[in-house]
């Protein structure tokens, strides 16, 4: 038996699924689809990837910015995707250069850098380039105030150390041994009292901190509420137990932590990095660590990074580095990715940005 196939049977059903169709495209509020945005690597989450699709066309990096092969490939990847794309979200602490802003050409209208420091993203060029640059402040604070928290106990109890004794079975048992110091009754000196800085403060406000005190560029509002005195940079480090680094890496700011600086700390203070590895003077640290001029310290941040497994801080028994992990909870990263997007859907849209760096 043959069947007839009857087309005409087939066409209501046709006129439906067009209606469908047409109907997402144009009720798709703002969809921008003629606008492509570029994301510089293969690991943004899901959250922000969300926020995009919906509003652009999505391209983005297949590779990671890690390890020499990564960058190598990722950095040619990028040259080739850049092209006429109207943003760019920037998941790295590698610079953005001159090259891919070139190949980017007149389309590209702003950058969404994901992160709180801006120092690798070549301001002065975007500036003169017309190009709007976000970062993502604040949604991380939490997490970067938690870090350093975490490096103050480990540097003042001795984690690296200790860590060495449980993992080669030599435990030093006794009353005497392996003191450390502790955040109760101390002073702890803020350099930087912004989105982080204050949040270290919140943070450790069940510890018994005798003091607080602070340096910046001006005296804030927020530290009177905090309870925390605004003083010079000399006066911080001379009165300090605890140094607090938590601002943005910038001609000012480069290497303020030096062999200078670092001979006006108190003997017993610890230094601890959550900003950036060049605010600090590594050799000046590694000198003053060696020789006990100061007691510890804690590092989230480092130059360069990765640190080589080789590097004479690491040969230390008075300091804690971790690998630059002050913002990576599963949580911040995800608010951190949302807020990128959202900066970008803002741009793209003739709104102002949320966190602007650049309007
Ligand atoms: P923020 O809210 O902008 O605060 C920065 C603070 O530094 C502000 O209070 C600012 O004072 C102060 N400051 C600027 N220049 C200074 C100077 N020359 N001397 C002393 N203080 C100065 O930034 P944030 O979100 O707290 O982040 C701070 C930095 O932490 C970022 O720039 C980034 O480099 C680093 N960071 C690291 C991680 C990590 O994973 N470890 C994560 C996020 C951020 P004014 O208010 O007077 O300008």
């Amino acid at each position: 038996m043959v069947l007839k196939r009857d087309n005409t049977r087939m066409v209501p059903v046709f006129i439906f699924i067009s209606c469908i169709l047409t109907s997402a495209t144009t009720n798709a509020p703002h969809k921008m689809n003629n606008q492509k945005v570029l994301i510089s690597s293969n690991d943004f989450p899901e959250t922000g990837l969300k926020v995009l699709h919906e509003h652009f066309t999505v391209v983005q990096s297949r590779f990671n910015n890690f390890g020499e092969e990564g960058l190598k490939e990722n950095k040619e990847e990028l040259l080739n995707l850049i092209p006429g794309c109207s943003a760019l979200v920037w998941i790295s602490h590698h610079p953005i250069t001159k090259e891919l802003l070139d190949k980017a050409g007149p389309n590209l209208k702003m950058i969404a850098a994901a992160s709180a420091g801006y120092n690798h993203c070549n301001v002065e060029e975007l500036k003169a380039r017309g190009i709007k640059l976000s970062n993502t402040p604040n949604v991380l604070s939490s997490a970067v105030a938690d870090i350093a928290v975490a490096l103050m106990l480990a540097a003042s109890r001795r984690f690296t150390e200790n860590l060495g004794q449980v993992r080669s079975g030599l435990w030093r048992i006794g009353f005497q041994y392996e003191l450390g110091q502790e955040i109760r009754g101390s002073t702890v000196g803020i350099i930087g009292l912004g989105g982080i800085g204050q949040t270290v403060v919140k943070r450790l406000v069940g510890f018994e901190v005798e003091k607080f005190i602070y340096t910046g560029r001006k005296e804030k509002p927020e530290g009177k509420a905090l309870g925390a005195e605004f003083v010079s940079l000399d006066n911080l480090l001379a009165q300090s137990d605890f140094v607090v680094l938590a601002v943005p890496l910038t001609t000012e700011t480069k290497l303020m932590i030096n062999s200078t600086t670092l001979g006006k700390m108190k003997q017993n203070a610890i230094l601890i990095n959550v900003g950036r590895g060049d605010l600090v003077d590594q050799d000046a640290l590694y000198d003053a660590l060696k020789s006990r001029r100061i007691y510890a310290a804690g590092l989230d941040v480092t130059t360069p990074e990765p640190l080589p497994k080789d590097h004479k801080l690491l040969t230390l028994p008075n300091i804690f580095i971790l690998p630059h992990i002050g913002s990576a909870t599963e949580r911040t990263r995800s608010d951190m990715a949302v807020l990128a997007a959202n900066n970008v859907v803002n741009a793209l849209q003739g709104k102002p940005l949320i966190t602007p760096v650049l309007q």
